[in-house]
């Protein structure tokens, strides 16, 4: 039987229409990467879909402007400013960071406190020229910390004199949230970033299924992987940044009553929630209180999960993330212990 030459034309350009919509889905879910190093950190961008490539280059700027106007490093950043004694408004980046730093330090009773900044100048993690301070300087140093040290009036920030701030805790963090909000701006419906530990999702995977995110072990190489829809998931521990000295290892993560490295029992602390900015401060703060005081905390904030590893092994898991953790091999169940609510 012969058909018409007109029916071959229109059935091959719909095989043609099928094919090329079929290769225009799968080029789509081709994750699109750009990696570089930003915030005193490795940050890799993940985003899928046609409109990932333009995004993702925005989405530097904008990482590259969080941090020229958030680092305390950054000369002539509004926190190196504000640092200097000048006034920095409230509403532009580094007041809106440093708010919600605030708010977490309350909410945390002290834990996370991003005044700190005068004693961590003494260990010299900042700029690598490690000491071991005395208790006396410590001491000056705290006298020079507390909420009471900043003030806000008519949309300005001021510091007292000596007084200086630090968002080291919390800006990898937001930076996470704002990469991920520029990338929906942009169209991307599916992404995951990276800022040295902070993890921050956009959307599910392609293909609809749930992200897993690795959690670092500073023994074996990784502790277990998380699998997260939207959200956070954000990692503080004490081998990312130390020193040691006669034998002791001194840590960036400090105790706001001493001053000193916090020696709470943890190891590290990963914490995951719907905002990036609150997990990093809580995964600091956590670190902080330890183990048993941040199980007590985490029982009264059950929006949040938590994994956090012990001196002595022991893997603390909040009830609502436990069926999310897989364990590596090299750690055994039998170490887990479960948060109850
Ligand atoms: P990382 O920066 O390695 O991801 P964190 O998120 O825990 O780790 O942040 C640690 C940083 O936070 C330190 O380098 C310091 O700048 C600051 N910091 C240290 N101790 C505290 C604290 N108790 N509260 C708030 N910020 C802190
Ligand atoms: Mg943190």
């Amino acid at each position: 039987m012969r058909y018409p030459r007109k029916i071959y034309i229109v059935l091959a350009a719909i095989a043609a229409l099928a094919l090329f919509s079929r290769l225009a889905r799968t080029r789509g879910e081709q994750p699109h990467t750009r990696a570089f190093f930003a915030m005193d950190t490795p940050v890799t961008l993940t985003a899928y879909g046609p409109l990932a490539p333009g995004a993702l280059e925005s989405t530097e700027k904008l990482i590259r402007r969080i941090e020229n106007e958030i680092s305390v490093t950054v000369s002539g950043s509004a926190v190196a400013r504000l640092n200097a004694g000048e006034k920095i408004p409230s509403d532009g980046i580094a007041g809106r960071v440093l708010a919600a730093a605030f708010a977490m330090r309350q909410e945390t009773d002290g834990a996370f406190d991003p005044t700190l900044y005068p004693a961590l100048l003494l260990w010299g993690f900042t700029s690598g020229k490690h000491v071991v301070p005395s208790r006396g300087e410590l001491d000056t140093a705290l006298r020079l910390t507390g909420p009471e040290h900043i003030k806000r009036e008519r949309g300005l920030y001021s510091l007292d004199h000596g007084s200086k701030i630090d968002l080291g805790g919390i800006g990898k963090g937001w930076a996470s949230d704002a990469a991920v909000d520029c990338l929906r701006a942009h169209g991307v419906k599916s992404a995951i970033v990276n800022l040295g530990g902070n993890v921050r999702t956009l959307g599910f995977r392609p293909d609809g299924s749930k992200w897993r995110v690795g959690v670092r072990d500073p023994e074996s190489g990784l502790l277990g992987v998380v699998t997260v829809g939207e959200g956070a998931v954000i990692t503080s521990g004490n081998y990312e940044r130390f020193f040691e000295k006669d034998g002791v290892r001194y840590w960036h993560i400090l105790d706001p009553h001493t001053g000193e490295p916090a020696r709470s029992g943890s190891v590290s602390v990963t914490v995951t929630g719907e905002s990036g900015t609150l997990c990093d401060a809580l995964s600091t703060a956590l670190f902080v209180m330890g183990p048993e005081k941040g199980a007590k905390w985490l029982r009264s904030h059950p929006k949040y999960g938590a994994v956090i590893l012990g001196e002595n092994g022991t893997i603390f898991v909040t009830k609502n993330l436990a069926a999310a953790l897989t364990l590596d091999g090299a750690r055994s169940a039998s170490d887990m212990r479960v948060i109850e609510p």
